[in-house]
């Protein structure tokens, strides 16, 4: 049992029942919180001075695809439905190896942990077995606490993406689960369904019950383009034969293109919502589902995405998908003849989506989200004594609007100090980081996008 006591930090731990402390300190032992007061007496084994320090818990990424990030940088031109289907899925993520796999989730975790998201949903793409296993590897050596969502092999987008009738590779899903996550506790599964966007209804429905039957997380893409909008005719119609099949263990990435109505049935049936804005912006997904999801009484939670396109932060989703969504109910409002106001979202709202609404998507609310004792200690300290988040008046608003990842000094995940004075300590970072980068050259080398 080893304890680790940060000191003298301006505590926000997101938790009604804690508060905020404008200096405070935290014990962990064994990885778990379990004392925040003002002083906490007695030693430690480590101790942390915070002081100047914003102490917080780690944001939550609920969606994104971190394989991709040795390609990244090619994306930031590119449309869903042209270059994304025929570079990305029908050409790029046929050509990764298993070693592919490894380096981009490694990297893609190391990214996170750099920029205080200690938890990430990693919807992947393995197009063997082995590919699974590797990008299972990448999250157990980097240290990462996440979801690994098995998803369809990425070698044969005709097969998988257009009205596929083939279901999830069980086998193989059971095989890397029994093998490599039923026992980690950092490392826990998701299904990665296609939904009847992409799928026939006897697939879509065979995928859930998989998922339901191992017990995991489904998530799914579903309502991100137009042609989703006019598939069904019923109620409900962005779930499709989904809609009667709805329940908390189910995730929806973006959802643009839903109805209230759809939103609404689903919010009420438990549903989370995924809504990564920047990418949604840029691809032409439409308008984020987050007003639809605060509408209908519920909260959504934000994601990267393609990291091919866009930075890893979720600093800046928490940032993007607020300011984004206060336009859009500022809008109408000056359309009445109106002026604005008020905002109609807080930075404490976007930063509490940005971890604990996240950490509920993926079911782990009990663990992690907020600093609580009894949670995991996944924290984050940022700088609010630098030139350029200084004096610190309120260290929310520092953190969503003007800290960047630059700020982000110290970062535990289960109470490991994985970096430290603004330096990630896994040797890997640098040992693989050459491979890394030759693994990206390949890649887009032999894809033949820049040909
Ligand atoms: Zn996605």
């Amino acid at each position: 049992m080893s304890q680790t006591k940060i000191e003298n930090g301006t505590i926000v731990s997101l938790d009604p029942d804690v508060g905020q402390l404008e200096t405070g300190d935290v014990l962990i032992d064994d990885g778990e919180i379990v004392e925040i007061d003002e002083r906490v007496e007695g030693s430690a084994d480590t101790v942390i001075d915070a002081t100047g320090k914003i102490v917080l818990p780690g944001f939550v990424d609920s969606h994104i695809h971190m394989a991709q990030t040795q390609v990244r940088g090619i994306a930031g031109d590119w449309s869903l439905m042209n270059e994304y289907f025929d570079h990305m899925l029908g050409n790029i993520t046929g050509l990764y190896q298993p070693e592919d796999h490894y380096l981009g989730g490694l990297f893609g975790a190391f990214e996170k942990l750099h920029t205080g998201t200690t938890t990430a949903l990693d919807w992947s793409y393995p197009n063997t077995l082995e590919h699974g296993e590797r990008a299972v590897d990448a999250l157990q050596d980097a240290g990462l606490r996440a979801v690994y969502t098995y998803g369809p092999p990425g070698d044969d987008a005709a097969t998988w993406w257009y009205e596929s009738d083939v279901g999830l590779p069980e086998e193989n899903v059971r095989e890397l689960y029994d093998e490599q996550i039923r026992d980690d506790d950092l490392v826990s599964l998701a299904l990665g369904l296609r939904g009847p966007d992409f799928c026939v209804d006897e697939t879509a429905i065979d995928d859930l019950e998989l998922a339901r039957d191992l017990g995991v997380l489904s998530t799914i893409h579903m309502g991100a383009a137009q042609w989703t909008s006019s598939m069904y005719n019923d109620a409900y119609q962005g779930f499709g034969c989904l809609a009667d099949r709805l329940g908390p263990d189910v995730n929806v990435a973006h959802g643009n293109h839903f109805t209230q109505d759809d939103v609404q049935h689903a919010v009420d049936a438990g549903v989370s919502f995924s809504s990564t804005p920047e990418v949604e912006m840029q691809m032409g997904h439409g308008i984020p589902v987050a007003g639809k999801v605060l509408a209908a009484g519920g909260r959504p939670t934000w994601g990267v995405d393609v990291c091919s396109n866009i930075s890893g932060d979720m600093g800046s989703q928490m940032r993007i998908g607020m300011q984004v969504q206060r336009m859009l109910d500022n809008q109408p409002i000056l359309e009445g003849g109106e002026e604005v106001t008020g905002v109609s979202l807080t930075c404490r709202d976007t930063l509490e989506m940005a971890t604990i609404e996240g950490a509920k998507a993926l079911g782990l609310a009990d663990e992690i989200g907020t600093l609580t004792p009894g949670k995991r200690a996944d924290v984050v300290l940022f700088d609010g004594d630098d030139f350029l988040t200084a004096p610190n008046h309120d260290p929310i608003e520092t953190v969503v609007f003007q800290a960047d990842p630059s700020h982000i000094d110290t970062v535990l995940v289960d109470g490991e100090v994985v970096k430290r004075d603004g330096e990630l300590l896994n040797p890997l970072v640098a040992d693989e980081f050459d491979r890394f980068v030759a693994s990206g050259r390949r890649l887009v080398e032999e894809s033949g996008i820049y040909a």
